[in-house]
């Protein structure tokens, strides 16, 4: 059995998060959606960590804009999913594409919605998925081209993970998100309770991520909604929704 991979959280821009991955056994370390390329090379740095790979989950500018510099900086290879244009792209994931950390094997996952080539990178024996701009803790992401059809499909593949399954996202948005899920679900006392636990995280100044598969099957909304037509009217209410 390899060691545990271990995770660390970069974050950039203004609610971004960019993680490191790192591999001890190998030395090696991946940096998922590297935005900004700075910051994540100034976290390896001081911890002494050589970067080798880049893996992005979707195109756009906040995950995949620093890959072309974290390449010139050391040298890594950048996987990217391949139905979209991601800079500096040496190996293309789609559905079932195998990615490696030292002795760590992860595969590519097809999740459209957020973006039509959209991957999620699940590393099922380790309980850890990198879930990028699809899945959020308690919320999703936008329809920016894919239909609320894919995204519901998307999000019920994610759920279908192992229930301790770490996921990792894009964007610190719990707090707008829990305030959604308890106007979208006002009898859920899960999601009171969470809401109440996040809103003590963030005004500690800490993360709320990762999240687990079964923290999503019992809080958040969409993953709950019964069907295609509910996730398609939470999207557009959560959409206009101020809090
Ligand atoms: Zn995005
Ligand atoms: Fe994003």
């Amino acid at each position: 059995m390899p060691s545990p991979l271990e995770i660390v959280v970069v974050p950039a821009f203004t609610d971004n998060y960019i993680w490191l991955v790192h591999d001890a056994d190998s030395g090696e370390t991946a940096v998922v959606d590297p935005g900004d390329a700075a910051p994540a090379l100034a976290e390896a740095k001081r911890r002494g960590w050589t970067i080798t790979q880049v893996w992005n989950t979707h195109h756009h500018w906040d995950h995949s804009g620093g890959n072309v510099a974290m390449k010139e900086a050391t040298g890594c290879t950048v996987s990217g999913p391949a139905g979209e244009t991601i800079p500096g792209r040496d190996l293309a994931l789609s559905e079932g594409s195998e990615l490696r950390i030292g002795e760590h094997c992860g595969t590519a996952i097809e999740i459209p919605g957020h973006t039509l080539g959209h991957v999620a990178l699940c590393f099922d024996q380790d309980r850890i998925a990198f879930v990028g701009d699809t899945l959020f803790a308690m919320g999703c992401g936008r329809l920016f081209e894919g239909t609320a059809k894919q995204m519901h499909h998307s999000l019920g593949r994610l759920a279908a993970l192992a229930d301790d399954t770490a996921l990792y996202c894009g964007h610190e948005y719990t707090l707008a998100n829990a305030r959604f899920a308890v106007h979208a679900e006002p009898g859920n006392a899960a999601i009171a309770e969470r809401l109440a636990e996040v809103e003590a995280m963030r005004a500690a100044g800490q993360i709320t991520l990762p999240t687990s598969v079964a923290q999503e099957r019992a809080t958040n909304p969409f993953v709950r909604a019964a069907g295609v037509e509910e996730f398609a009217r939470l999207r557009a209410a959560k959409d206009s929704f101020r809090s």
